[in-house]
């Protein structure tokens, strides 16, 4: 069985948990900030309790945005499963995304790879970070090397001891596709691809083709399709 993991951002604000009588939804210290996952601060009673309040608010960092792991198993018979929530500041970079997924590659392997299989690589809606992992993964020359069997196919993923196979990032395609569109929906914003210049028309004619031929686990094509033909004004 295969695995993947995506994450998502949404906007959130710091709140009081009342079953543990703490503050959550801070990011870590505003001084030398690093993004801190699960942080709570224990609030307490009385002037004591009130002063935490205070100085909470004013040395920490306020997460305004939610981190989502989802497992999403590539089976049809299993749903995808949330497996944690928390949230973040969203200022932190790609080595720190590096060192959490190693972390999670490690619980999984001790805690449900065996039930469950191994997990393959990441998902992510486009961010430039996890993108930059995802590259770094598959142009790695490292250890023995798993890759389609296509001509002038540059992309590969490691295969580990246990005949695993990691590093197979995913990027949402109609997610991109729409990032894509969206600045083109201007005359004055063409895309610049080597030596010639695209216009919205250029995706349009292209997509039915392109969109066809690609679709993400749960196989939507379709459905990405008809967002272009949306985004271009051409609803028929
Ligand atoms: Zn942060």
């Amino acid at each position: 069985m295969r695995l993947d993991i995506t994450r998502k951002c949404n906007v959130l604000c710091s709140r009081w948990e009342s079953r543990r009588d703490t503050l959550i939804g801070f990011c870590g210290q505003k001084e030398s900030h690093t993004c801190r996952l699960g942080l709570e601060v224990k609030v307490g009673s009385g002037e004591e309790g009130y002063s935490c309040i205070v100085d909470s608010f004013e040395s920490n960092v306020i997460g305004s945005y939610a981190r989502v792991v989802i497992v999403n198993p590539l089976h049809e018979k299993l749903p995808r499963l949330v497996i944690s929530t928390s949230v973040t500041c969203n200022s932190f970079d790609a080595t720190w995304v590096q060192g959490q997924w190693d972390w999670m590659k490690c619980e999984w392997d001790k805690h449900c790879r065996a039930q469950v299989g191994p997990i393959i690589g990441h998902a992510s809606d486009g961010d430039s970070r996890r993108r930059k992992l995802m590259l770094s993964d598959y142009c790695s020359k490292f250890g023995t090397r798993w890759k389609l069997e296509w001509e002038s196919w540059m992309l590969s993923g490691c295969v580990a001891s246990s005949g695993d196979v990691y590093g197979l990032g995913d990027q949402d395609h109609p997610h991109n596709g729409k990032k894509l569109v969206n600045p083109l929906d201007k005359s004055t914003y063409p895309l610049v691809l080597g030596d010639h210049h695209a216009c919205l028309e250029h995706v349009h004619l292209t997509s039915p083709t392109v969109l066809e031929d690609v679709g993400g686990p749960d196989r939507r094509p379709s459905r990405a399709y008809n967002g272009y033909q949306a985004l271009s004004g051409d609803s028929s």
